[in-house]
This record gives C-alpha cells, structure tokens and sequence, in this order.
C-alpha cells in the first residue's frame, strides 16, 4: 500500500505500520475525520451515561456548553473532512468511521443530547479523559514535534503507533481503578499518625516549596524502584514492555505495562502520603507526572541548555532508552537529573543522541497482549 510500510516481528506477530500523511492522499482527511467523529461519539455517549463513562475529579470542573459546542463542532468537521475525502479520494475506510460515528453522535442527540445527574464516588470508565488528554496532547505535542524534531523523517503514525496508542486508551480508561488501588496502598499498610509532628512542619511549607519537596522524594522512591526493575530478571521482563518502543514520541512514554503503572504509582505514593502534602502540593506533582512523561518521550530535537541539568528533558531520558550497551543503565531520574548524579548513574552528552531505541539482547512482542503476557511468558535472562 502506497505510503504505508508494513514490519513484522517474530515474538509478537505482526507489529503496526508506519503510515505518512501527506498531502493530496486522503490519508490526512481519513484519519482527522475518523478521530474528529469518534472523539464526538464519545462526548456525546459521556453525557448520555456520565456515571459509567466520567471521571469523577473531572466532571466539577468541565464547562458544559463548551463541551457541547465542542461536540457540535467535531460533528460538522468528521462530515465536512468524510464527504471531501469520498469525492477526492474515492472514501478510506477511516472516512466512513468518520462519518459513519459522526452520524452514530447525532442519532444521541448530537450536541443536545440529554444528560443526567452522575452518581459520586462510583467507579467509572474515564472515556472524557482519553478523548481530552488525547486531542489536548496530540493537538500541543503533534505541532511541537514537527517544529523541532529530533528526527525530521519520522511520520506521526510511526511503527508500532497502534501499541502505544493502546496503553493510552488503557491508562487512561481505567483511571479511576488506578488511582482506587494506588492512593489506598499506603493509608492501608502504614499508619501515619506518629508522623503528625512532620507533616504539620511540611504543611506549613508555602506551596512551591511543599510542591519541589514532593517532587524530590517521589522521584528518589522512582530511581530506587526503577533501579530494581532493571536489576531484577522478572521485574525486568515487566519494564522491559516500556524499553521496547523502537521509535520515541509523545505517545511513546504511554508504554508501560499495567502491573508496573500500579506497582510504580503505589510505591511512589508511600512517603507522599507519609510526608503529608498539601492536596494541591500533590496536584501539582501529579500534574508535572504527566507533562514530563510525555515530553520526555517526545520526538523534540532541541537541546534545553543549563535547563537539562535541572529538569529530565527528551534528550536526557532518551539515553535512557538508547540500544547502545554504554548507555545501559544510566539516567533513571524521570523528574530531576540531580538523582542520578548523586547515586553515580548520571549521562548526558550534550551534544549527541542515541543511535537507536529498545531492548537490548531479547525481542519483546509487539502488540499490546504480547506485552501483557511478556513477563510471565519470558525466560529468565
Ligand atoms: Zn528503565
Ligand atoms: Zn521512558
């Protein structure tokens, strides 16, 4: 298929294509309408079942009327980018999901639809998480990345976009679940009360401070953990699943395998919740998680200067990823590169990038239930 290049890999059966979007093909218009029409269907199916498919933290601060002129406006362009495609390009099959939900969105009662009251505290699919973080990620990183890339020839559907594009959907799906058993771990096995004294000292931090506390100690708990999956043979196979990514970009960071989001996430909760954070202290951090995994990721060619002595950039973390054998091990700070230069893990040659992406010595599956299996089903290095 015209711009379309097909791998495969022996481990994991057939890994996704690489798909170039350009001009005058009518992939572009195929895929803008496909995930315009699918993101309005599920808007509109958010307002229809709230209590099933909304994120509860969420639902107090979203503006209706925007969402629904949002919806309404997703609707129009799915048809407008569907119709153009079938009279210039004959239809692609994502043109017809396009306008095929975009019409599914409408038979709901569009940007009408009728909504009722969510029930609190219920646990629920996060499906207006995913189609946020989703469009808001993918309209910021998608433009930085072609301004400024690390490398200029890689295409936004890169190989094995599909895998990570999954984990997306999973994490973000099931958020609700995550954050139940991560935020419940440490108030469940440790009691924190003789701890009052400390954390009234910490709580009386202005909030920058509390927030750069935080952001030291979660990352000090990581490196340790993160040193331990690398060092362990089964914890191994189960991180290995995030080395895998052969291409880095901002969906790339998305690669984790669930056990590990939930191990990593509940450990690194512990001396959070222990220390006492304020709850915008802890927002605040939970805010930059998710800011620098995805920009750590990205394909962003810029050296940051100074600042990437500071902060963990994309240069910095992308070492971390590097196939080259001198590169193994090194870099396990994912906030603050002052970690790995205290433990003696520090790299960062400025000047150059890795030559290459993935797991050193042993093929990992390519599709998301070969990764999901990959720990229980991997022999033992
Ligand atoms: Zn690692
Ligand atoms: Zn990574």
């Amino acid at each position: 298929m015209d711009g379309v290049s097909a791998s495969s890999d022996s481990a994991g059966g057939r890994e996704t294509a690489e798909i170039r979007l350009r001009f005058g093909e009518g992939r572009l218009s195929g895929y803008a309408s496909m995930v315009l029409g699918l993101s309005s269907l599920g808007g509109v199916l958010c307002f229809a079942y709230p209590s099933l498919l909304t994120t509860g933290d969420l639902r107090d601060v979203y503006d209706p009327t925007i969402l629904r002129t949002g919806i309404y406006l997703g609707i129009l362009a799915a048809v407008i980018l569907g119709v153009a495609n079938f009279l210039f390009h004959g239809g692609r099959r994502q043109a017809f999901v396009g306008v095929g939900s975009a019409f599914a969105a409408t038979l709901f009662g569009g940007p009408y639809v009728e909504t009722s009251g969510a029930e609190a505290g219920r646990l629920s699919f996060g499906l207006d998480y995913f189609i946020l973080a989703l469009l808001v990620s993918a309209l910021v990183f998608i433009p930085i990345e072609k301004l400024f890339p690390r490398d200029p020839d890689q295409p936004i559907l890169r190989r094995q976009w599909r895998t990570d594009l999954e984990y997306f959907a999973l994490s973000h799906l099931l958020v609700s679940y995550i954050l139940l058993v991560t935020l419940n771990l440490a108030p469940t096995l440790f009691d924190a009360a003789w701890l009052e004294p400390i954390q009234a000292t910490v709580l009386s931090q202005p909030l920058f401070v509390q927030f750069v506390m935080a952001v030291f100690v979660a990352d000090l708990t990581q490196y340790w953990l993160h040193r331990f999956y690398h060092g362990n043979a089964w914890f191994w196979g189960l991180h290995a699943v995030h080395h895998s990514a052969p291409v880095l970009d901002w969906l790339a960071g998305s690669r984790q395998h669930l056990l590990e989001i939930f191990i990593t996430r509940s450990v690194v909760f512990c001396p959070i919740f222990l220390l006492g954070f304020s709850d915008q202290a802890i927002a605040s951090y939970v805010a930059l998680v998710g800011l620098q995994a995805v920009f750590a990721h990205a394909n962003f060619g810029i050296g940051l200067g100074p600042l990437s002595y500071v902060l963990v950039t994309p240069q910095y973390h992308h070492w971390h990823h590097s196939n080259d054998p001198a590169a193994a091990d090194t870099n396990f700070a994912v906030h603050l590169p002052v970690i790995d230069m205290m433990f003696g893990t520090f790299r960062f040659p400025s000047a150059r990038w890795p030559d290459g992406y993935g797991v050193i010595g042993e093929s990992v599956p390519a599709t998301l239930r070969g990764q999901l299996l990959y720990p229980f089903t991997r022999k033992a290095r």
